[in-house]
């Protein structure tokens, strides 16, 4: 529950003294993520947040992060139907959808160095004119993603470990971009019979109808994305968010 005394929602009453329910964000089992790093004695991460506009400087939802382990939530099952907010700011409210992870190697875009990429501009127009496809088609991958780069939408705001004063880790990305408008298609519904000289084959669903229904549908703003770094160097392996819209 959030009982965050500033939270509202935008052009609507206030949200009065009850603590409002948090909604379930996003579950992840460690054997469905080979490449994700567990801390010792879990294999379950779980991200809920409060679906209210908090007035913490982000203007975001209010997220919180759990590492467990399935064998201790097996032993103690919650019981009844988990509770709902009462009132909530639907841009935040995820529908329930699952996750399909799709490895894909990924090179920087906002996190580019300064510069850099108007020197490669001459040899990014080359692979476009060579094979049809954009740099940020092909090597960065703008939607919800664990590890790579954060899926800014926005210039870099790298957060500082508390800790340790050094660049947190970027552990995951939810973004508004799912593979709708991202980039990179969960591999069962890519079209195996794709012409790849016309459109590229990560793209290309079988059935274009599932793609409506691929991703938790949130706008988050207008196609922004809440992006979760963890520091693993310190004790408790503090983590933080950052939100751009
Ligand atoms: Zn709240
Ligand atoms: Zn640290």
């Amino acid at each position: 529950m959030c009982a965050g005394p500033d939270h509202y929602k935008p052009l609507a009453p206030p949200v009065g003294p009850e603590p409002v329910a948090m909604v379930p964000v996003l579950q992840l089992y460690a054997p469905d993520v080979p490449g994700l790093a567990f801390p010792d004695g879990t294999d379950l991460l779980q991200i809920l947040w409060c679906p209210l506009v908090h007035d913490d400087g982000q203007y975001a939802p209010n997220p919180r992060l759990y590492w467990r382990s399935t064998e201790a939530t097996a032993n103690d099952p919650a019981t009844g139907e988990p509770p709902r907010p009462h009132t909530a700011e639907e841009d935040f409210l995820p529908r329930s959808c699952t996750v399909s992870p799709t490895p894909a190697v990924e090179y920087p875009n906002w996190d580019l160095p300064k510069g850099f990429g108007g020197l490669l501009g001459s040899r990014f127009e080359a692979l476009k004119e060579k094979r049809g496809y954009d740099f940020f088609e092909v090597a960065t991958t703008q939607q919800s993603k664990v590890g790579g780069y954060p899926g800014w939408t926005q210039p870099p705001d790298w957060p500082d470990c508390a800790g340790c004063d050094t660049r947190m880790e970027h552990l995951l990305s939810i973004t508004a971009t799912e593979p709708g408008m991202g980039r990179w298609l969960p591999l069962e519904d890519r079209d195996p019979s794709r012409d790849e000289s016309v459109t590229p084959p990560w793209q290309t669903a079988a059935d274009p109808s599932v793609v409506d229904a691929i991703g938790h549908d949130m706008d988050l703003g207008d196609l922004g994305g809440m992006y979760f770094f963890v520091c693993r160097a310190c004790p408790g392996i503090p983590h933080t968010h950052r939100y751009d819209c």
